[in-house]
């Protein structure tokens, strides 16, 4: 049931109670009232008749009574019924007296008994009456001395006097005004009822709005437009609820558009806003945790069990496979397998393209097609193969099997945040296998233990592409010793080498972990300072440069030389768009420092590239 109709009803109902309780407490006290006044009537009647009847015995007229009671009962319209009878007493000395004057009913004996009043009203639906018989009792003072004519003691009864009245008349004055307040009644029920619904409606209707808004709004729709006819304090409440709503409904949106820029892919799919912020927020809260933990582990290995480690906890797959593919060879090696055997064919490790994830890029669902995936022995299970790049090179698949069709259905929903992890990984992947990579000796120039030409054309462009991808840049450093030459033509090719190794230890020394080290020819070298403000790379470029020329050399019998090396300087991506631009740029401030007197570090600027001698 509706409030509105519910509020009716009670005030309905608690106004007819009110209305009830004064009809019968109204009723009860006209029937009181009547009948009291119909008993005063009768009492008086019954006076004036036992009166009556003593003056006619005391004036020896007994004989006319009949025609008194007559009078007193045709004079009055309200009695209907007057009769006498006499006490046993009185008829043993007197006689039984006329027809009229025997016991007529069990009243009479009764009064005639005990000597007391008795008065009973009987109704019908056509009239009520009252009937009232009163005893006679024999007196000797304050009246007549009855006991100088009967027979009797002090206080007998010598008879009683019963009269019937009408009191059909007050029955129906009392009903009918019942019946006034009754009407009264209810027409102040039914006014009050109106009043009420006039003034309470809108606030019901607003009410009722605001249930629908809310309740839309519990479900993460706050697009509802509260309205009301309610004027004053009413329409306040829904012009604020308006706004707020509105100001939610923006605020979720924004957040659901900046989460959406943490999590492209999407991880949550709700109609309610709230709930998906919360879910998406606990998502990045989860990758970010994640990302931090494996930014400090070693190996790629490590990054991979822990790939693994989230794929059984946090996703609680029973069975899976996780898969790396290299791209170049076309094979693929099984890192981890929840028990028991591979459900793919041996031969997909041999050739990796026979694996249809990998090869169309694309998870493979087993419910999409019939027998989908045709080099697995898969028969009774169902399956989801997540495919992933990490490079050019290097490529992972993770494939989950299971018996269950919901089961399928759960890891289904939610491939994406698992790709929202491999998302998350892919750099920490990369780097170590960069890392791994850089490793390698042939990437070393022995002399000095730093990175080697070979080194800086294989990788630079990837650095330079992380660089650009991460927002950050390169300084670049071209350093070379000053008349070096003479080193070697003075002091032979041996002496020339240890310069040569004490630049390495110098630069390795001065650099940071993020920074790069590179032997660039003969006693040329390439320093690529990462992320350095213009300052830091001016202090780290002087670093260099003053203690290289504070080494002193040992020349043999007992001489000694120091050197100096000139510097050039350029920024990438500021100067040039390639770090080989940019080498360039530095090969040309390195030369103007040359061709100024050596000794000295130059910055790259523009102009150098206009003047036809430098470029
Ligand atoms: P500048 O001030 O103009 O640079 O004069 P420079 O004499 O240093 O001239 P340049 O840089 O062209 O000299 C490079 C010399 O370095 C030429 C080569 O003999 C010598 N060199 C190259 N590799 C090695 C090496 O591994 N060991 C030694 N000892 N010398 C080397
Ligand atoms: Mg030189
Ligand atoms: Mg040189």
């Amino acid at each position: 049931m509706q409030t509105k109709s519910k509020l009716l009803l009670f005030v309905a109902l608690m106004l007819l109670g009110l209305g009830l309780a004064t009809i019968v407490n109204v009723s009860l006290n006209f029937r009181e009232y009547s009948i009291k006044d119909a008993t005063q009537r009768a009492t008086m009647a019954a006076a004036i008749v036992k009166d009556g009847l003593t003056a006619h015995m005391v004036n020896g007229i007994m004989d006319k009574r009949s025609y008194f009671l007559n009078q007193i009962s045709s004079n009055n319209d309200k009695i209907k019924n007057l009769w006498i009878v006499r006490s046993d007493k009185v008829i043993k000395q007197y006689g039984k007296g006329f027809n009229s004057e025997t016991v007529r009913d069990a009243i009479d004996e009764e009064v005639l008994k005990t000597g007391e009043t008795v008065q009973k009203i009987s109704e019908s639906t056509e009239n009520s009456m009252l009937r009232i018989t009163i005893p006679y009792k024999a007196t000797v003072a304050n009246g007549p001395n009855c006991l100088s004519c009967h027979n009797v003691q002090r206080g007998d009864t010598l008879g009683a006097i019963s009269m019937e009245f009408d009191i059909t008349d007050m029955r129906n004055a009392g009903m009918f005004t019942i019946l006034k307040i009754l009407g009264i009644n209810l027409l102040f029920i039914v006014i009050v009822l109106l009043l009420i619904n006039h003034y309470v409606t809108p606030y019901m209707e607003l009410f009722s709005n605001m249930q629908k808004g809310i309740r839309k709004a519990y479900k993460g729709d706050f697009s509802y437009e509260f309205t009301t006819k309610v004027k004053g304090d009413a329409k306040n409440i829904v012009d604020q609820l308006n706004t707020l709503f509105r100001k939610m409904q923006e605020t979720f949106g924004d957040i659901k558009y900046n989460l959406a820029t943490f999590i492209p892919q999407g991880c949550v799919s709700s109609s309610d806003p709230l709930h998906e912020a919360k879910t998406i927020i606990g998502e990045l809260s989860d990758i970010y945790k994640f990302k931090k933990t494996i930014e400090h582990d070693l190996t790629k290995e490590i990054v991979y069990q822990r790939i693994i480690d989230v794929l059984s906890n946090k996703y609680k797959l029973s069975h899976f496979a996780f898969y790396e593919i290299d791209t170049l060879k076309a094979t693929r090696k099984l890192i981890y397998i929840s028990n028991g055997k591979s459900v793919c064919n041996d031969k997909v490790d041999e050739e990796a393209s026979l694996c249809r994830a990998h090869r169309t890029n694309t998870a493979v669902i087993s419910s999409e097609f019939v027998n989908l995936c045709r080099e697995c022995s898969c028969e009774g299970l169902e399956y989801i193969c997540i495919p992933f790049t990490i490079n050019d090179e290097n490529s992972l698949v993770i494939s989950i099997t299971t018996k269950e069709k919901n089961e399928l259905n759960r890891v289904n929903s939610f491939i994406k945040s698992i790709e929202n992890y491999l998302e998350a990984a892919k750099p920490v992947i990369e780097s170590k296998i960069l890392m791994s990579k850089l490793r390698d000796t042939s990437l070393r120039d022995a002399m000095t233990g730093l990175y080697n030409r070979r080194f800086l054309e294989e990788f630079i462009d990837t650095f330079a592409n992380q660089a650009k991808r991460d927002n950050t840049t390169y300084s670049v450093l071209m350093l070379d010793v000053d008349f070096f030459k003479k080193v070697n033509d003075t002091y032979g090719h041996d002496v020339g080498d240890i310069v040569i190794a004490k630049i390495g230890e110098v630069l390795r020394s001065s650099i940071r972990e993020s920074d790069l080290a590179i032997r660039y020819g003969g006693e040329e070298f390439v320093v690529l300072l990462h992320n350095a403000t213009d300052e830091g790379t001016k202090m780290i470029a002087s670093k260099i440069h003053s203690e290289f020329s504070k080494l002193i050399f040992d020349v043999g019998n007992g001489k000694t030389i120091q050197k100096t090396m000139s510097i050039g300087i350029s920024k990438f991506p500021k100067d040039g768009d390639t770090i080989w631009k940019c080498i360039k740029y530095a090969d040309t401030a390195l030369y103007v420092a040359k061709t100024t007197g050596r000794n000295k570090i130059v910055e790259y600027k523009p102009e150098m590239s206009e003047d036809e001698n430098l470029r």
